[in-house]
């Protein structure tokens, strides 16, 4: 498998306005905006990471503010590697939330071993002044603990606050996963899916 690059799918669900598309824009292009419509005009970014030594391309797909009639459709969910749960610190709705995009996401997906599935949360807009906060970081972790230890970060998409320590994690998770399922389980050794990869420099085949 030298030489070839893993592509993780990862999806970003919670309610609509709660920072989704500009937590995105913050990590893919460095970049924030307080006009932010509700789409970015495209179904998913990509950005090259490197984790563990490895390159490997996360495809971040966005609800193109379909979140709001929950009808994301099959497509959208399948063979995602890590489902990224995204609310406002200062909206307690938006955090009790959570559990409905959890189950929905674990419906539509259907992942092998669901218990397992990589789930990462993010408290967003901590840059908001403290009187008008809802959710306490307590609160928030009290659930990921018991939703079973799923890491949890407190972000801001408009200061850049803890967005890249947030994807890298994502990152993480999304390979740890992606080898269990079927972007290499199904793949025998030494036969290569996509053989323009093997002229990629570096290939020692
Ligand atoms: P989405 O519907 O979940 O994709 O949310 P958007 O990314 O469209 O953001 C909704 C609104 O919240 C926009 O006006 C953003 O500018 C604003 N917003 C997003 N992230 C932050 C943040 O970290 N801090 C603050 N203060 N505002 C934010
Ligand atoms: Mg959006």
């Amino acid at each position: 498998m030298v030489g070839r690059s893993a592509l993780l799918k990862v999806i970003i669900l919670g309610d609509s306005g709660v920072g989704k598309t500009s937590l995105m824009n913050q990590y893919v292009n460095k970049r924030f905006s307080n006009q932010y419509k509700a789409t970015i005009g495209a179904d998913f970014l990509t950005k090259s990471v490197d984790v563990e030594d490895q390159q490997v391309t996360i495809q971040l797909w966005d609800t193109a503010g379909q979140e709001r009639f929950q009808s994301l459709g099959v497509a959208f969910y399948r063979g995602a590697d890590c489902c990224v749960l995204v609310f406002d610190v200062n909206s307690s709705k938006s955090f009790q939330a959570l559990e409905s995009w959890r189950d929905e996401f674990l419906i539509q997906a259907s992942p092998n071993d669901p218990e397992e599935f990589p789930f990462v949360v993010l408290g967003n807009k901590v840059d908001v002044d403290e009187s008008k906060r809802q959710v306490s970081q307590k609160r928030a972790m009290t659930w990921c603990q018991a939703k079973g230890n799923l890491p949890y970060f407190e972000t801001s998409a408009k200061e850049a606050i803890n967005v890249e320590q947030a994807f890298q994690s994502v990152a993480v998770k999304a390979l740890q996963q992606g080898h269990e399922d079927s972007l290499f389980a199904d793949t025998p050794y030494g036969v290569d899916l996509e053989p323009h990869e093997m002229q990629a420099p570096g290939c020692n085949c």
